[in-house]
């Protein structure tokens, strides 16, 4: 116990180092010595993580998604998918760094699509300026018995770095999320494959737009954080 929890510090330690940013506890040099060595272990046997851009590319959607189409919030011309594929682009460069199997996934996901963790990121949107604060859900559809979890993870890291409000109520839309029924479309995650959405923050909010528009590095760290967390309790 003592030693995953060595791991997983010297593992965020990287993540909090790639960005340049300064870990809150990385005071002394036992600290900067931890190494990758230690984070390597984090990720034997292989972890694989999507990470999908929620609306990206979802002008392909086929017959069974068309709903898909024409969907998905914006803010004065700046488009939702662009935001989300920021994010996912800089958490998937911070895992990959750190010996991840990444997949950066447009919104519509291969067939059957198998992975040990199927992240979606979104970006909500109000009518509202006033509206603000992330929120995450799991597949109400999880076999995996692991989802729940995941949620849990996600909402606290991703809290904890961008300081942004957590919303506890979730949507339907998010808990039945399209690409987590494998019941309904082919183009779904695989039962087998742990399945959470994020919507980041809202894109009509300033206060929001600090962390996923002006620093979505910050974003991005949230999420590889969390992941590298669920990750490190994985017992091979
Ligand atoms: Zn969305």
């Amino acid at each position: 116990m003592r030693g995953m929890t060595k791991t997983m510090t010297a593992g965020l330690c990287l993540l909090f180092g790639t960005i340049g940013a300064t870990p809150p506890d990385a005071a002394g040099p036992a600290f900067a010595t931890a190494g990758t060595d230690a984070l390597a272990s984090d990720v034997q046997p292989p972890f694989r993580v999507a990470l999908q851009a929620g609306h990206w590319r979802a002008d392909e959607a086929p017959r069974e998604l068309s709903g898909l189409r024409r969907n998905g919030t914006s803010w004065q011309g700046m488009h939702e998918w662009e935001v989300n594929l920021e994010i996912a682009r800089r958490a998937a460069a911070l895992l990959e760094e750190s010996g991840y199997d990444v997949d950066v996934l447009p919104a519509v996901v291969p067939r059957a699509y198998q992975a040990d963790l199927f992240i979606a990121i979104h970006a909500d949107g109000s009518a509202d300026a006033r509206a603000s604060g992330y929120r995450v859900a799991s597949s109400r559809r999880d076999r995996t018995g692991r989802a729940p979890e995941v949620a849990e993870v996600l909402g606290a890291a991703y809290g904890e770095v961008t300081g942004l409000r957590r919303l506890t109520t979730t949507t339907r839309r998010m808990r039945n999320y399209y690409a987590f029924n494998y019941r309904r479309y082919r183009h779904s995650i695989h039962p087998a494959t742990v399945g959470v959405i994020i919507e980041t923050g809202f894109l009509t909010s300033s206060r929001d737009r600090a962390v996923i528009v002006d620093d979505p590095d910050r974003a991005a760290l949230g999420i590889a954080r969390a992941v590298q967390a669920y990750s490190a309790t994985q017992v091979p």
